[in-house]
């Protein structure tokens, strides 16, 4: 994935979402991203700045929630959240899990005036 086609399609989605609701300005934007994309919060509200300049969304703040990685176990069903790539089951030690958080980007809500 890339930061600048992601942070693009956002932020298509906040101008669509901000005229809908007839707004002049948007005040913020609060995404939701997990560990696990690898995205750098710095790298997309800098792609941010520069797509939105000039537009309504100009200046908006964006606020980010981190997800951090989560798997549930396969064989015993346990939740546990992953951490520095030590991927076994502290409840079995099993191995075979699937990711459930922590691959989430998307907006949560947008602020507008
Ligand atoms: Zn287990």
């Amino acid at each position: 994935m890339h930061e600048l086609a992601i942070t693009h399609s956002m932020f298509e989605l906040v101008l669509e979402q901000a005229e809908k609701a007839g707004a002049k300005k948007v005040g913020k934007i609060n995404l939701v991203i997990g560990e696990m994309t690898g995205f750098v919060k710095e790298s997309v509200q800098f792609y941010f700045d520069l797509l939105s300049e000039g537009s309504l969304a100009e200046k908006a703040t964006l606020s980010f929630t981190m997800v951090p990685p989560k798997a549930r176990c396969r064989d015993c069903g346990e939740t546990y959240e992953l951490k520095e790539f030590k991927w076994t089951c502290p409840h079995c030690q099993g191995n075979d899990m699937e990711i459930i958080a922590g691959k989430e980007l998307f907006v949560e809500s947008i602020e507008v005036e």
